[in-house]
């Protein structure tokens, strides 16, 4: 079999032949090179409106397109460019069915590469294949606004807002999920986490799907909270149980550092060094070892400790089935808490009151959210976020996002290659 034969049934480049194909040294590596050529008569294609043309010119340079390698050999397609005469778009570069614009790569090898920076790192894949990280970084771009554009929007009912760190400091990416059974992807990234943030969600998903949504899931940030009741009033809102547990760790970190300052100072023994993980870690998690340490800790009576235990006796919250229930466990839940005179607590506990209705709704909402789906995506993010070090950008981190979790579509090839 020739390696024509193999060319020609991967990719459908008609009106277009391969013409001849060589084995040579190309910047001091052995690479397969294949001739391209236009069939006879057959008219180009304008590159501005897509329409046969007559040709004007052949351009003297021959362009290189690299394609897949082939078994670690670099295989580049090498044609020399005609350009049109259109009578709308005036002299024109044609179009070829393997690469657009001024790529370098065949739009094969974009998809391929594009295929395996969703695997690994950008910068793995381009120390893989010997290409530069720019030319993985537009592959990936150009993947995602090919799948942005084709994606389907219709059918939403469920969405998830969460807000991501990205960089140091405080800079802030408002993030959409779609968690519904079928589907869960990332819909939407925006700058920021403002209210102004989130009305540029809504816009850009347009009044009458907006209308549609039946479940929307949040975390407490006020400006969220305020665009959703003005946005999609028709929507069951629910306070996310990830996004309430994590308020509950946040605080015990307080405590606990503030108490382990006071115990110093007041010259007792450090009994509470290292136990962070200890008091954040769930009661299920716990070795008998740590259980042990947790009694003793217990004897000395430790705001640490209460509150601890505070969080663990509000993780039965989310075991009822009846908002009515549940409402009356919250509300003892609040007024024990409110009498502990430990401060973090007592704002928590403020904070659930506040917002009752909307935590009473996961309730409401009746098993149709899973609770671990905003989670999940959570930790993706943070996943992708810590190895994106190489992202200077804004674009580049959202590509970097929309490509992992977007669940995008890709055009249908001839041939799979990867
Ligand atoms: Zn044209």
């Amino acid at each position: 079999m020739q390696l024509k034969t193999i060319i020609n049934s991967v990719t459908n480049y008609k009106p277009f032949v391969v013409e001849h194909i060589e084995m040579l040294e190309i910047e001091s590596k052995q690479t397969i090179k294949v001739t391209m050529r236009a069939r006879e008569n057959g008219l180009p294609t304008c590159s501005g409106c897509g329409e046969r043309c007559s040709g004007y010119d052949t351009s003297p340079t021959v362009r290189r397109f690299y394609f897949v390698p082939l078994w670690n050999i670099p295989v580049v397609l090498m044609y020399a460019m005609r350009r049109v005469n259109c009578s709308s778009c005036g002299v024109k570069v044609e179009r070829v069915p393997w690469a657009e614009g001024k790529s370098p790569l065949t739009t094969e090898y974009q998809w391929f590469l594009a295929g395996w920076a969703r695997r690994m790192s950008w910068k793995e894949v381009s120390e893989c294949f010997c290409v530069s990280w720019d030319h993985v970084y537009n592959s990936v771009k150009q993947a995602v606004s090919w799948g942005l554009a084709h994606r389907y929007l219709e059918g939403i009912k469920s969405i998830g807002i969460d807000e991501v760190q990205w960089k140091r400091g405080h800079k802030y990416q408002t993030v959409v999920y779609q968690i519904d059974e079928g589907c869960k992807r990332l819909l939407w990234v925006g700058v920021d986490r403002k209210a102004k943030t989130l009305l540029r969600f809504f816009r850009f998903l347009g009044k009458e799907r907006s209308a549609e949504l039946k479940f929307v899931c949040s975390d407490m940030w006020q400006a969220y909270l305020k665009v959703i009741a003005k946005k999609i009033p028709q929507a069951l809102h629910v306070l996310d149980r990830f996004h309430i547990m994590q308020k509950f760790s946040k605080a015990i970190d307080q405590v606990r550092s503030a108490e382990v300052k006071q115990l110093q100072a007041d010259g007792y023994e450090p009994i509470l060094t290292g136990c962070r993980w200890l008091l954040l870690k769930r009661p299920e998690n716990r070795s008998e070892k740590e259980v042990l340490k947790m009694q003793e800790l217990l004897q000395y009576n430790l705001k640490s400790l209460r509150s601890t235990l505070q969080k663990e006796d509000f993780q039965r919250f989310w075991s009822y089935r009846s908002a009515i229930w549940a409402g009356k466990f919250l509300d003892a839940w609040c007024t024990r808490t409110m009498r502990s005179k430990i401060e973090s607590m007592k704002k928590i506990a403020k904070m659930l009151r506040r917002q009752r209705v909307l935590l009473l709704n996961w309730f409401r909402a009746d098993g149709a959210l899973s609770s671990g789906v905003v989670e999940g995506f959570n930790n993706k993010l943070k996943l992708i976020t810590r190895k994106s070090y190489g992202f200077r950008t804004q674009t580049g981190y959202e590509t970097a996002l929309y490509h992992t979790l977007g669940n995008l579509p890709e055009p249908d090839f001839t041939h799979k290659f990867f």
